[in-house]
């Protein structure tokens, strides 16, 4: 039987957990109806099936890069690199830096140098809510995903609900944690205002579905 979801208890019901009557699957905790989007068929990878759910642009992409960019592409800049990594010799910690060197290498488009620097600010516990989506997007490109699982459970209070639950759905599906990844994507949908976005994740749901209903072997 197929995997559907009870909006108000917010969990995933399988077989042990829906009731059936006359055509209507109900929640077994609170008898509410369970919500069930069908299934995605055709054996398609997760790695197309991410690529088309665009995990690093929940919302707006080009002007989310570009943003970045104007910022730190000037032609001062090594002057600022500089400046910074003098800084860092004296005061290891001075946060300003540490977030100019990322940013910096990120606009080089060194990835691995700019989630150096994110990683650096996380460890000494700075707060760094401001940065989350970025720093997210770096352990994203990076496949790390139990660091971003650990970093939003350290600030889910600091983090939108929609990116919390987006964010933990692509986290677990790269994990092929394939159940809580369904359970955050349904979350993920019902707090989402963008049709486009919600068109999306329909389509992971169905996807997630159609994997988890196959018999195990
Ligand atoms: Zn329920």
């Amino acid at each position: 039987m197929s995997l559907r979801y009870c909006l108000s208890c917010k969990k995933i019901c399988d077989k042990q957990t829906t009731l059936v009557s006359t055509q209507v699957f109900q929640c077994h905790t609170c008898r509410k109806p369970l919500v069930y989007f069908g299934r995605e068929e055709g054996s398609i990878s997760i790695e197309s099936v991410l690529a088309d759910y665009d995990a690093l642009n929940p919302y707006n992409p080009i002007a989310d890069f570009k943003g970045i960019i104007k910022d730190y592409e000037n032609p001062q800049i090594d002057m600022g690199v500089i400046e910074c990594e003098e800084i860092l010799k004296h005061d290891p910690d001075n946060q300003e830096s540490l977030r100019y060197l990322s940013k910096h290498y990120w606009a080089k488009g060194s990835v691995e140098k700019s989630l150096f620097y994110m990683d650096k600010i996380n460890q000494i516990n700075s707060v760094i809510s401001e940065d989350m989506g970025y720093y997210i997007n770096l352990l994203i490109i990076q496949k790390r995903y139990q660091a971003i699982i650990t970093l939003l459970s350290k600030y889910q209070d600091s983090i939108a609900k929609f990116l919390g639950y987006h964010y933990y759905a692509i986290s677990y599906l790269g994990l092929n944690q394939f159940k809580e990844a369904l359970n955050y994507f349904y979350q993920a949908y019902h707090s989402c205002d963008d049709m486009k976005r919600k068109k999306k994740i329909k389509k992971m749901i169905r996807y997630l579905s159609a994997i988890l209903d196959q018999p195990t072997q």
